[in-house]
């Protein structure tokens, strides 16, 4: 009998508690952000669109098998690995990494085991799109144009709000001074254009 009656009591006491939260909030005042004319709050630790350093992969896939529902593509002409001398990968060329944002989940497991410490969660929340195929972001090709994490398609117009104009030039002058070997990581390097001569050679 007991219970029956603490069991009441619960019932009531947490709809009480359930509603006294949803009638704050019913006269609380409301804040709508004015996106992307304001700019949206984002948190330190927030999970948003990869930011991906191509020169330090080394295509081991370890992101990819990770990865919970399978959206990272990665293709590569050769073995590559770290050049202890200058922090960046050698080798073959990583020819594709492209992660599918139609699957992914952000939920960072993709980070977790890269021995490289290449891929990482952005500061970016939006990357609207046209179709699916334009939610998959190839990497490789922004790597291409010196950008290491997508931007949202009305970044790239002339006018841009300030705080936009600010983030947009953020990444790039965080990615500006790996620019070079981003590149050279899109091609074989002298090692591994030698590996491929000998693969070939047998
Ligand atoms: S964040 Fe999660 S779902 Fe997205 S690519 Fe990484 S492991 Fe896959
Ligand atoms: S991002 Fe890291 S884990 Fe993924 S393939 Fe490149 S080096 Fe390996």
């Amino acid at each position: 009998m007991r219970q029956y009656f603490r069991n009441i009591f619960d019932t009531v006491r947490t709809i009480a508690i359930g509603m006294g939260i949803t009638l704050k909030y019913c006269f609380a005042k409301t804040v709508t952000v004015q996106y992307p004319d304001m700019a949206p709050v984002i948190q330190p630790r927030f999970r948003g669109f990869h930011w991906f350093e191509a020169e330090k992969c080394i295509a081991c896939d370890q992101c990819a098998k990770a990865c919970p529902v399978d959206c990272i593509y990665i293709e590569k002409s050769g073995p590559r690995k770290i050049d202890k001398a200058t922090g960046v990968a050698v080798g073959g060329a990583l020819t594709r990494y492209a992660i599918d944002y139609a699957k992914c989940m952000f939920c960072a497991l993709c980070c977790e085991p890269c021995p490289t410490d290449c891929i990482h969660m952005g500061n970016n929340h939006d990357l609207s799109a046209y179709t699916r195929k334009d939610m998959i972001v190839e990497f490789t090709e922004l790597a291409r144009e010196g950008k290491q994490t997508p931007e949202p398609i009305w970044m790239q117009r002339d006018e841009l709000p300030e705080w936009a104009a600010r983030r947009k030039a953020e990444w790039m002058s965080r990615a500006a001074p790996a620019r070079e070997h981003m590149l050279k990581a899109l091609e074989p390097s002298d090692v591994g254009k030698k590996a491929e001569k000998e693969a070939a050679a047998t």
